[in-house]
């Protein structure tokens, strides 16, 4: 038997349970031997019945007495009465009630379970149950457990581990041996015996590090290669002309912020390169990031060069496009806006006008890369507020143009720096840390929603001064079953009582694009005092005449996107304000006092990460396709390990292709990683 043996070779494992096994994904010795438990119990205490506590404990007992009866449909439970020489204890499982014939025999056996107050008794509560004869998986030691298999007990998974502990001992080393020893790891095998068999908690640590290591080693390792592979490339050259950034400049109706002027620098020596830029743009909300791209847009037009600038929403697409518009087309460069709302003749015109190179810049969602357009010079893209862009769409990219576009990621999502560095290890990173000049701090208050009248009148009060306001609801559709208000419910309400002499407006993410779009015309022309909206404005949003927000239910967002939400106002020199109306009047989280009392979206994303962790956080969009199993990205010791050794191996120029697994695991990560 080897690591590659289909799992029906191992002792205990039959046809049916293969198949069990074959639908949650482990085929071979190997998969089993990797499925690695997600937490351990420690169980390796034998308790006296005499003088056992509450908690998770381990008795060595016989069964006197067994009977299972059934309370309602569907529960059945089993009570036994367990005893050893120095007293006796109670026993219960639900829905277990094999038992009975298990216990039956008379002989002595182990038991791990919690032992717990319930239903008025101290018992202990559906414990795992194995004869003292055998060699114990699931008792009388630190127990590991794993993610459920359907159909299969996870007893039975311990038992063919154990099977398979001898092989494990020989599993092969993954990563270079210098590595392991520089960074004083413990082995692969070593690991996985670790994770299956700890003996104590400094097993359990030490089988921890290395795994987590080893992951964070691939993930980095492939960002280096990556860096490296974008080097070979060849970009467009773009010249630096001091009067045309000049020019642009000097017609802005504002000074740029210091960060600004650092950013856009930074743009135009990559666009000097002959390698194609890669580089983020991390900027807290309202820092100023648009007219950054369109001075390197300005730049990029000038030396003959389109630019593509993509938003994730048509809101924000066709706001860019008004933006860029008022920036650049005193100077003769023309702007394009492509979205689906765009139809018809109006459509092919503007086509024939991108592949002609009549439109300088075209703004639009992603469906500007995806579908059938054609540049007729592409040298700049822009992507706004969009953590999905892999190598993929990159290779789109390099479709429309000779060569790889420069290419700008813009974010608002304050990535702690410990993050960034995992997250977006290959990207060269500028950093708007700096609100422009004469911004008054949005000032947040929590609210209950006993005090709405009060609110209201402060919000009216700030509409008779000239401003606007937001009001942000989660749900869209009435629903009676629960009491998030929804974005419909709040708008009748709004403009049919308590703001009838108020021009209210109405924007969720079911409406067709064109009404959309035209909702926020409005708002933005200043014909709409209040906009009733959901989540949709988070992203982007510029007014800058909106100085109230209130949102209801806070409590149900997450801090970041609470932020996000708050930096559509605060976006001029008027003082801005946030209500946070709370669903009942408890107590307000962690969560809403930290933005209550911050505007800093760096300190708010550093709390976020303390209260929730990574997974929660960076889930769907970084984490869960950087699938870390074992390493958290809040270990920020570990990372800078992996990190160091990542850049030595490539800097050593060692030869991936030796390391077999290795290799494989980072060319995987490779395809994920790009300005993911
Ligand atoms: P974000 O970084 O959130 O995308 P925007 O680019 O939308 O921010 O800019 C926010 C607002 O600040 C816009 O109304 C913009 O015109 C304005 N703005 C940008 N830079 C400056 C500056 N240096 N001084 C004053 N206002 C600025
Ligand atoms: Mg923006």
């Amino acid at each position: 038997m080897n690591f590659a043996s289909p799992l029906q070779n191992v002792k205990g494992v039959g046809e049916k349970s293969a198949e069990q096994f074959a639908a949650a994904g482990i085929h071979s010795v190997y998969d089993l031997v990797t499925f690695l438990p997600r937490r351990h119990e420690d169980f390796s205490d034998v308790a006296m019945i005499a003088d056992i506590s509450p908690g998770k404990k381990t008795i060595r007992a016989r069964c006197e007495k067994i009977a299972t009866r059934p309370v309602r449909r569907g529960l059945r439970i089993t009570t036994a009465t367990l005893a050893d020489e120095t007293g006796k204890l109670q026993a219960v499982w639900f829905n277990q009630p094999y038992r009975e014939t298990q216990l039956k025999t008379g002989e002595e056996f182990f038991f791990s379970g919690e032992f717990e107050f319930n239903y008025n008794k101290y018992q202990l509560t559906n414990p795992s149950a194995e004869k003292v004869s055998e060699v114990p998986v699931s008792t009388d030691r630190i127990v590991p457990t794993y993610r459920a298999i359907k159909g299969l007990k996870s007893q039975l998974v311990r038992k063919i581990l154990n099977e398979l502990r001898p092989l494990m001992t020989m599993f092969p080393e993954t990563l270079p041996p210098n590595v392991v020893e520089d960074q004083k790891l413990v082995s692969y095998a070593d690991a996985l015996l670790g994770m299956h068999f700890p003996k104590n908690p400094d097993d359990i640590a030490k089988a921890r590090e290395r795994l987590g290591f080893e992951e964070l080693f691939e993930l980095l390792l492939a960002s280096q290669y990556n860096k490296q592979e974008n080097a070979k490339l060849d970009g467009w050259h773009i010249p630096f002309d001091q009067s045309v950034v000049a020019s642009f400049v000097k017609q802005l109706p504002f000074d740029l912020t210091g960060a600004q002027r650092r950013a856009a620098w930074e743009i135009i020596q990559d666009f000097e390169k002959s390698i194609p830029m890669n580089r983020l743009l991390q900027g807290d909300v309202g820092s100023g990031k648009t007219v950054v791209a369109g001075l390197a847009a300005r730049q990029a037009a000038h030396a003959g060069f389109q630019s593509a600038i993509m938003a994730p929403t048509e809101i924000l697409a066709s706001q860019h496009a008004e933006t860029l518009h008022n920036l650049l087309g005193s100077l003769g460069i023309r702007v394009g806006l492509l979205t689906g709302s765009v139809k018809g003749t109006a459509r092919k015109t503007l086509y024939a006008q991108i592949e002609s190179g009549e439109v300088d810049v075209v703004v639009g969602t992603h469906a500007l890369i995806q579908e059938t357009v054609h540049f007729h010079k592409l040298g700049f893209v822009t992507i706004d507020e969009q953590h999905r862009f892999g190598v993929k769409q990159r290779q789109e990219l390099l479709k429309k143009s000779d060569r790889m576009p420069h290419l700008l990621a813009m974010t608002a999502t304050p990535i702690p720096r410990s993050l960034a560095l995992t997250v977006y290890g290959e990207l060269e990173v500028s950093v708007l840390d700096e609100l422009p000049k004469g911004r008054k701090p949005i000032a947040t208050k929590i609210w209950s929603p006993n005090s709405a009248a009060q609110l209201y009148e402060k919000i009216d009060a700030e509409i008779a001064s000239g401003r606007q306001a937001y009001v942000i609801c989660s749900l869209i559709d009435e629903n009676p079953d629960n009491d998030i208000k929804s974005v419909q419910a709040e708008y009748k309400k709004l403009q049919n009582s308590i703001f009838k002499h108020r021009r209210i407006g109405l924007l969720h993410g079911k409406l067709k694009p064109e009404e959309k779009d035209a909702v926020m015309q409005r708002f933005a022309a200043g014909e709409i005092d209040i906009l009733v909206s959901t989540t949709v404005v988070e992203v982007g949003v510029d007014v800058p005449n909106a100085t109230a927000m209130l949102i209801e239910n806070a409590d149900r967002f997450g801090l970041s996107q609470l932020h996000q939400l708050r930096g559509r106002v605060g976006r001029s020199s008027h003082q801005s304000y946030c209500y946070l109306v709370m669903s009942d009047s408890s107590k307000p989280s962690q969560r809403l006092k930290e933005i209550e009392k911050s505007n800093d979206g760096f300190y708010l994303a550093e709390v976020d990460l303390k209260l929730r962790g990574p997974g929660e956080i960076y889930g769907r969009a970084q984490h869960g396709a950087l699938n870390l199993q074992i390493a958290t990205l809040a270990d920020t010791k570990l990372i800078a390990r992996a990190q160091q050794s990542a850049r030595s191996f490539v800097e050593t120029g060692q030869d991936l292709l030796q390391y077999k697994q290795l290799a494989k695991q980072v060319q995987q990560y490779q395809r994920l990683t790009t300005l993911n």
